[in-house]
């Protein structure tokens, strides 16, 4: 028979965010002044993984597998990268769960939620009900496959969310050693896996549709600087155009990519990064929805009472910016979990918290070259410093002006000072009377903030 379990707390997914939440439980429940007796730690709290990803590992930063896991040498590997090493928090390996009194539950897909009877339902069939949900089921890779593309279930055609995926490509470039790589698309896994499997030897082509990379973010003057330094790693860009069609020979694995404007590229592994979908699907219907997201409020209650959305799934007001907003990325899934777990300690002492006030930070780091961006990337721009992809020590960044003030802060190669200026910058919105004087002042403006 199917089993049925009860718990206080579920935590449904297993990514950055749901771990953030249970580490914050049990942080929350070590401070005397919140009394032992509400806390996440020792009442039962549980935790899924998808059997169709083989998730049976602990929670691990997700960041880690476009970056040192793919490593030539001394590669990221398990118990290294569990969360939450990844803020420079404590490394969380399965016994601290055991510890804690948290259930961890792997390998297990939830396939329905009904949320009027408080009840989930996994792919066994087993049942777990709750007090209070807190839904971290993050984002799942947009497939070719979705669109029907010609022979887009060719082997080694390739995606990244999860370690299994990491664990494929690494396989792949082991198969297809010294090959041919293309990579699909120009936001940050593209760039971050061209530099990946150029660092390991391949000859790499990335294909993307836009006239510059990363053109949700970066500016024609950023990505001047990022396509001029792949170049001179010998990485080929074709921009303007996509992939149409792929080939494979005898045993299926992929040949060569077609592009839409003809061309034909020779590939022995292909890696797709074209973006990704909060995976809302099990609650449609019984939670508002606000901007593809689950909405909540600031606390990240959900339009359902006791049942919490965080990380990529959760659309929350943006207090900064006054709007609901979606964000996917990491450091809002950690803040966001420790919001969400401050609320319901609150709720449950009858205490109050501060609103969510977050500030939109995004990183990248691949070869020698790193950034960091913080704000709001709407409005005029200025860009500074030197983005001469051929400088030694490149170090050049770009501020967004809108309505007379700073609300966002671009930096490549920048201090932890540095960083940490722009921050104060874009969550400041200082007034800027002259473009043209804050372009020359570059980042001296931003440090004598
Ligand atoms: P996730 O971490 O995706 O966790 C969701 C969890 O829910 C997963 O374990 C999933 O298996 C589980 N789940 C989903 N549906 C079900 C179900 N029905 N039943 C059971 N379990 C389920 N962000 C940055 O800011 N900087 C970076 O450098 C960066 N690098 C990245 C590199 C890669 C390769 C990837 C994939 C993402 C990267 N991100 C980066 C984005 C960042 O990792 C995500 O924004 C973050 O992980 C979101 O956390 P989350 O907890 O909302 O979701």
């Amino acid at each position: 028979m199917a089993s049925e379990k009860h718990f206080k707390y579920v935590i449904l997914g297993g990514g950055v965010a749901a771990v953030r939440i249970r580490r914050e439980g049990v942080r929350q429940a070590g401070r005397p002044a919140r009394g032992a007796r509400h806390h996440l730690q020792g009442v039962r709290t549980s935790l899924y993984l998808p059997a169709r990803r083989m998730a049976s590992v602990a929670p691990y930063e997700r960041p880690a597998l476009s970056k040192g896991y793919l490593f030539p040498q001394n590669a990221a590997r398990l118990p290294g990268f569990h969360t939450c090493v990844g803020s420079g928090g404590e490394k969380l390996l399965p016994e601290w769960y055991t510890e804690k009194g948290i259930e961890l539950i792997l390998s297990t897909e939830i396939v329905k939620a009904d949320l009027a009877s408080k009840t989930l339902t996994s792919a066994a069939g087993a049942t777990f009900t709750y007090e209070t949900l807190l839904i971290a089921t993050g984002s799942s890779t947009i497939k070719l496959t979705d669109f029907g593309v010609q022979g887009a279930e060719s082997n080694n055609i390739l995606y990244l969310r999860e370690i299994d995926d990491a664990d494929k490509l690494v396989a792949a470039m082991q198969a297809k050693k010294d090959g041919k790589a293309v990579v699909v698309g120009g936001g940050y896994i593209g760039l971050e896996l061209s530099a990946a499997l150029k660092i390991n030897n391949f000859d790499v082509t990335m294909v993307y549709p836009e006239p510059w990379c990363m053109p949700r973010l970066f500016t024609a003057g950023i990505a001047h600087f990022y396509e001029g330094y792949y170049a001179s790693k010998g990485i080929n860009i074709v921009k303007g155009t996509v992939a149409s069609g792929f080939d494979a020979d005898a045993n299926g694995d992929v040949s060569v990519v077609k592009l839409k404007d003809g061309r034909v590229l020779d590939a022995d592994i292909v890696i797709v990064g074209v973006g990704g979908r909060p995976l809302t699907g099990l609650f449609k219907g019984q939670v508002e929805e606000d901007k593809g997201g689950l909405k909540t409020d600031t606390f990240f209650e959900t339009s359902v009472a006791g049942v919490y959305a965080i990380g990529d799934v959760a659309t929350f007001p943006m207090k900064l910016y006054n709007e609901p907003r979606r964000v996917e990325h990491v450091d809002h899934a950690r803040k966001s979990a420790e919001q969400a777990v401050k609320a319901i300690k609150a709720k449950e002492s009858g205490e109050s918290v501060a609103e969510y006030d977050y500030l939109p930070y995004f990183y990248s780091r691949s070869f020698d070259v790193a950034w960091q961006f913080y704000g709001e990337n709407v409005g005029e721009t200025v860009l500074f410093g030197d983005n001469d992809p051929a400088v030694a020590k490149p170090k050049f960044g770009t501020y967004w002006v809108k309505d007379g003030k700073v609300i966002g802060v671009f930096l490549e190669g920048g201090s932890a000072d540095e960083n940490q200026a722009i921050a104060k910058v874009a969550r400041a919105q200082p007034p800027v009377a002259d473009v043209e004087a804050l372009g020359k002042e570059g980042l001296d403006f931003a440090t004598k903030i």
